[in-house]
């Protein structure tokens, strides 16, 4: 029989067996634990090079659904991950001070109501809003209710409606789960390689990495790279220069001062974003401790004042020194050069507004595995990823962009400028559609849903002119009857559920 190419036995010519990974943090080890559970089969040389003198970026602490089915893909048991993280549940995000100074609203994980005969939820609330107050949006999703009271629940595979509609995410201790991801990717074969790379060894015809060359002298030789190496892109950009799309004109914010404190109240299942003058703040509740930050843009605000607003902004103790971080925001021209893949930061950042970096690297390792190449790499594998990766780092920047300049916000001249900037063509249009008929259009594969557009447009007082009048198809006062239930059947489903905490404690997940 003859052999596929670049699946052919051990040694041959068209496999890639050796894969380095450069850089041990999330993106790393995330890369290792899912290519040695899906690609070794004992064929395959997975190596991990981390440097313990650099270091990992030391954030990154909020995600959203999809993660738990990375998990899943690795056999994971989610208690003992939220055991070994110190996770918690997270429902959603609540967003404070963004549409006007004293706003708040929440953006869930999850959908709002239920679609009657195909037409969306959302339009039919609108519709009623007309005539009554059917509560706001957010009372007829289960992932929102159960956050307004900081309850948990975790719905079983044949739960019934209403619980069965909560979707969740994780808030974890990144370092941690690097740590976790590692053990597994270990004892699945990989091996992990402690040292600092000082140089990279390129092919002469071909222009690919052949190596890398530790401080101590070892050589590193692979067929394929994945550069995991952070902010700094030591393959992709200082090796090869795949070159950086900078997107800080629509998202200025290029700098964080991260600070942990001590926990004042049990653990609450959202993260909370508040809007300050030249930026917002992060609050992300885990078992032992409580992630803050403060993200801001340096052309409109300093250091020192960041972090005095940051300290002035926090509810506990500190447990440690304020710790500032800088970052570029835009994606890498090429995530995938050569026989070199970025994941991670080094392909590219988008600030932690919606969480969606680490998505970003899962995202990147479920398209790499769909797309593993053989040898010689074709081009149109290559290509394929390139543009899937530049399509989802384009969606998700237009709804992280929809955030500033949906604001009403003119009391600092940053929230002036966001307001007023002009936006990509793709957004425009999106909001220029929204507001005539509530109506959102999604690319095929878009990461964020059409509850999350909806969720994000009506807290930022985004008001439509007018519903889309398929939904006057349907009898008004049935419509009415059949809302008015979900409404009580959500309350009550939270009401029912146990806090988060509790939650964690029956389930033997609280470390
Ligand atoms: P890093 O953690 O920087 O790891 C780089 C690795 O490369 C390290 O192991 C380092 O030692 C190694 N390395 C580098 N150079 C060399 C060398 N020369 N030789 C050997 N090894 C080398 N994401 C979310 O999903 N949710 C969040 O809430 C969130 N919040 C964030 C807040 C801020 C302020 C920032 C900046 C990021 C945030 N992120 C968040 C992003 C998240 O932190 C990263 O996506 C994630 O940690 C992955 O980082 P990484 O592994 O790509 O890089």
């Amino acid at each position: 029989m003859q052999e596929a190419p670049g699946y052919g036995a051990k040694g041959s010519d068209t496999e890639v067996g050796r894969v380095v990974i450069v850089g041990g943090g999330t993106a790393g080890w995330m890369a290792a634990a899912a290519f040695s559970r899906f690609l070794n089969n004992g064929r395959r040389k997975i190596t991990v090079v981390e440097s313990d003198a650099i270091g990992t970026v030391g954030v990154g602490e909020a995600t959203i659904p999809p993660i738990i089915t990375f998990n899943s893909m690795l056999d994971i048991d989610e208690n003992e991950f939220l055991r070994a993280t110190r996770g918690t549940f997270k429902l959603g995000i609540e967003f404070v001070n963004w549409g006007r100074i004293g706003d708040r609203y929440f953006h869930p994980f999850g959908n709002f109501g239920q679609d009657i005969h195909g037409i969306p939820f959302h339009q039919l609330w609108l519709r009623e809003r007309r005539r009554s107050d059917p509560g706001s949006i957010a009372e007829y999703c289960m992932s929102a209710m159960a956050a307004a009271q900081g309850r948990f629940g975790r719905p079983a595979r044949d739960a019934r409606p209403p619980l069965s509609a909560l979707s969740y995410a994780f808030h974890f201790d990144a370092g941690l789960y690097a740590q976790f991801l590692r053990k597994r990717a270990e004892r699945e074969g990989v091996k992990r390689q402690e040292g600092t790379i000082a140089n990279v060894e390129r092919e002469g015809e071909t222009g690919d990495v052949a190596a890398v060359v530790l401080e101590s002298g070892e050589r590193i030789a692979g067929d394929l790279f994945i550069d995991c190496s952070g902010f700094r892109g030591l393959l992709i950009e200082q090796a090869l220069g795949a070159g950086f799309e900078d997107w800080s004109h629509w998202l200025p914010c290029d700098r964080a001062i991260a600070m942990p404190t001590a926990n004042v109240t049990s653990p609450q299942p959202f993260t909370r974003s508040t809007a300050h003058p030249a930026g917002w703040q992060w609050r992300i509740p885990l078992q032992h401790r409580t992630g803050n930050g403060h993200v801001y843009s340096s052309h409109y605000m300093d250091d020192d004042d960041a972090t005095r607003i940051l300290l002035a902004n926090l509810e506990g103790q500190a447990l440690a020194e304020p710790r500032p971080i800088g970052f570029a925001t835009g994606r890498r021209k090429l995530a995938w050069s050569h026989n070199v893949i970025a994941l991670g930061l080094s392909s590219g950042f988008l600030e932690p507004l919606e969480s969606t970096s680490i998505h970003l690297i899962q995202n990147g390792i479920s398209r790499l595995l769909a797309l593993f190449p053989g040898k010689p790499i074709s081009p149109v594998e290559r290509d394929e990823f390139n543009r899937g990766m530049q399509a989802t780092y384009e969606d998700v920047r237009d709804f992280l962009i929809l955030h500033y300049k949906a604001t009403q916000r003119d009391d600092t001249p940053f929230w002036r400028y966001v307001r007023d900037m002009p936006i990509p063509e793709t957004l425009e249009r999106r909001i220029e559609l929204w507001k005539l008929h509530a109506r959102v259009f999604r690319n095929e594969g878009e990461l964020f849903a059409v509850p999350s557009w909806v969720a994000v447009l009506l807290g930022q007082n985004i008001q439509p002119l007018g519903y889309d009048p398929i939904a006057d198809s349907l009898d008004e006062e049935r419509v009415a009857g059949a809302i008015s239930q979900l409404r009580r059947d959500y309350r009550q489903a939270a009401a029912n559920l146990p806090s988060q905490e509790q939650f964690l404690r029956m389930s033997g997940a609280w470390a």
